[in-house]
């Protein structure tokens, strides 16, 4: 099979016949075997009942449901699991994304040997309080994650290799940042093309600005873990030894200090009284937790039966 499309939905009834119409054209007038996996994320509009309908009437359609709304991420990473062709496009099913891109997107991952090919909404039809966040997210998650070459990362309309999709997970809302899970697992052939974007024709977004706050939280832990994921110790042991170094010499101050007035008569020295005091104090509490902190974090990765997960090996 050539190409899977995942399409992750929620409430999106008013689009779905449109948007499969489109696709199976596009699908048609190029010749290629495809899937199309609709994947229900609780939608309570009765988008189910149009995919059922959609699936009785087309072979090509496939359909994973949840019983709730758990997240676009889920959503895709459902579609991920069951994805059989040779290159997997997701795209989202408010017709904001023109399945038209498919064969360029297509033509990049099979013959310039893309494992990723990311879309770029260049001309954005969102409002303004959406656009304006959004490149100040891209260019934060262009730093931290080193693929600099990506202006939208969060772009529902993607393309990848099979084995990409079958090597991430994608949870929480972890969709954001898609590039930089395949940059983590060693996917490091990331492209761009840039894709036409449209207005919503039909239903509402489903992601707020709180979007933006999770995002930011969302990198930080991506960044955490690219870097310290399955060597915890190497973080929390080296700043629980920092504290302890400043701890060790606040102490040898005091004890200094001490020393030096009980041998004369007129300087006394109140240990209690000294800031030294307290900082030996809060740092060598402070470093003992950063070192508790990264064995508690050891022994999570060492008994994690996908501690070796992110290795991918070659064999011939
Ligand atoms: N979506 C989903 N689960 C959710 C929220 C969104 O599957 O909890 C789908 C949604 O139906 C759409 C895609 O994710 O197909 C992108 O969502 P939306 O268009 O609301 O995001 P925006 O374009 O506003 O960034
Ligand atoms: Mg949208």
């Amino acid at each position: 099979m050539d190409i899977s499309v995942v399409v992750p939905l929620y409430n999106e009834a008013e689009s779905l016949p449109e948007l499969h119409a489109w696709i199976s054209r596009v699908m048609a007038e190029n010749n290629f075997s495809y899937e199309i996996i609709f994947c229900n994320d609780g939608s309570t509009d009765g988008s189910l009942r149009v995919i059922k309908d959609l699936a009785a009437a087309d072979p090509h359609v496939r359909c994973v449901s949840f019983s709730r709304n758990y997240g676009k991420s889920p959503a895709l990473n459902e579609g991920f699991l069951r994805a059989q062709g040779d290159v997997v496009i997701t795209m989202d099913a408010d017709l904001q994304d023109s399945p038209d891109e498919i064969p360029e997107l297509y033509r990049m991952i099979t013959k310039d040997g893309f494992d990723l090919v990311s879309g770029w909404k260049k001309k954005r039809y969102d409002p303004l309080s959406k656009t304006i966040p959004t490149k100040l997210f891209n260019a934060t998650a262009r730093k931290v994650s080193g693929i600099k070459n990506l202006h939208d990362f969060n772009c529902g309309l993607k393309a990848y290799k099979k084995e990409v999709v079958k090597h991430i997970e994608v949870y929480g809302d972890m969709h954001r940042y898609i590039p930089y899970l395949a940059k983590n697992a060693g996917y490091k052939k990331i492209g761009e093309k840039e894709v036409h974007h449209q207005a919503r024709k039909y239903g509402v977004t489903k992601f707020g600005l709180d979007r933006f706050v999770n995002g930011y939280l969302d990198l930080a832990t991506l960044w955490f873990q690219s870097k310290f994921g399955i060597k915890p110790m190497h973080i929390f042991g080296l700043l629980g030894s920092v504290m302890f170094f400043i701890g060790f010499l606040a102490t040898l101050t005091v004890l200094i200090l001490k020393i030096v007035s009980m041998c004369s008569a007129d300087y006394h020295f109140y240990v209690t009284n000294s800031v030294y005091f307290y900082l030996s104090l809060a740092a060598m509490v402070m470093g003992l937790q950063f070192f508790l902190t990264g064995f508690i974090g050891e022994l999570i990765t060492r008994n994690s039966p996908e501690r070796n997960h992110y290795l991918i090996a070659e064999e011939w």
